[in-house]
């Protein structure tokens, strides 16, 4: 469903990613862990190119996207339109709440199917009533984001990105700016989504729950990947120091 190869991604010569590949297939839910800027959240900015990577390839469901270098530095697309639709294959979710705030929540999911996909409204409100069911959020359909709490909104944003029908959920620290008691209920829609066989890539501090839903873990350090492997080879018996040191207290 995913494919990066060779990722590489530097600010000011500052190496953030140094040839980071990864393979999600069809179903695996992939967590990935490592210390405050290892560039966790650069891999996932870069897979959909809010971050420009300095060299690498991007496949989303068997189509690569085009990229040619930049005057400015960097690849860019070749075809503004194919990024565009492979960007609809990845559902986003950050860890602060981005749903707009002048809409509705069922205005908030039906947006991008309607206006990016040509979605039907009708279609897209009847898809949208069941994503929030399946968040459990059918009560707040019509509410402003303001009156919903945190883990709600974190939930309407995951519905949202359902809405789009994603090859892959791209999911970066969905819970870390979330009060304790909130924590729980957007973690337990992330495991329903994993259990129905989405395939996810999950940047997460929360380790207990990566050991728990992930089929692969990946531990980034520095810009690579030092180690990655099933749960409990990471978290059980981790092979480098580094992996050692970052899970010891954890597992
Ligand atoms: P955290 O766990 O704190 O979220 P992270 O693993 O997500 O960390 P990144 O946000 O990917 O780390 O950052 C990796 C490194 O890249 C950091 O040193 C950061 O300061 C740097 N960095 C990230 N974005 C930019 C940017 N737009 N300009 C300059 N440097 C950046
Ligand atoms: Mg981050």
């Amino acid at each position: 469903a995913l494919k990066i190869e060779n990722l590489h991604k530097s600010f000011a010569g500052l190496e953030v990613l140094r040839g980071v590949s990864l393979e999600a297939r069809r179903g695996d839910v992939i967590s990935v862990i490592g210390s405050s800027g290892s560039g966790k959240s650069t891999l996932l900015r870069c897979i959909n190119l809010l971050e420009r990577p300095d060299q690498g390839r991007i496949t989303i469901d068997g189509e690569e996207l085009r990229l040619k270098p930049s005057r400015k530095g960097g690849l860019q697309p070749v075809d503004r339109r194919q990024l565009e639709r492979l960007r609809t294959g990845l559902g986003m979710v950050f860890q602060s709440f981005n749903l707009w705030a002048h809409r509705t929540v069922i205005e908030n999911l039906i947006e991008a199917p309607v206006h990016v996909q040509g979605v039907a409204r009708r279609e897209a409100i009847e898809k949208a009533e069941a994503m929030l069911a399946k968040v459990g959020l059918s009560e707040k359909r019509d509410a402003y984001p303001a009156f919903l709490s945190g883990g709600q909104q974190q939930r309407a944003a995951i519905a949202r990105a359902l809405c789009m029908d994603p090859a892959v959920m791209l999911f970066d620290e969905p819970t870390s700016a979330l009060d304790p008691e909130l924590v729980g209920e957007v973690l337990k829609v992330i495991r329903d989504l994993a259990e129905e066989g989405r395939t996810m890539l999950l940047v997460t501090h929360e380790m207990a729950f990566a050991r728990d839903v992930s089929s692969q873990v990946i531990f980034l350090d520095k810009g690579e990947i030092a180690e990655q492997g099933s749960p409990q080879q990471i978290f059980d018996a981790p092979q480098t120091e580094r992996a050692r040191a970052f899970t010891s207290g954890f597992a």
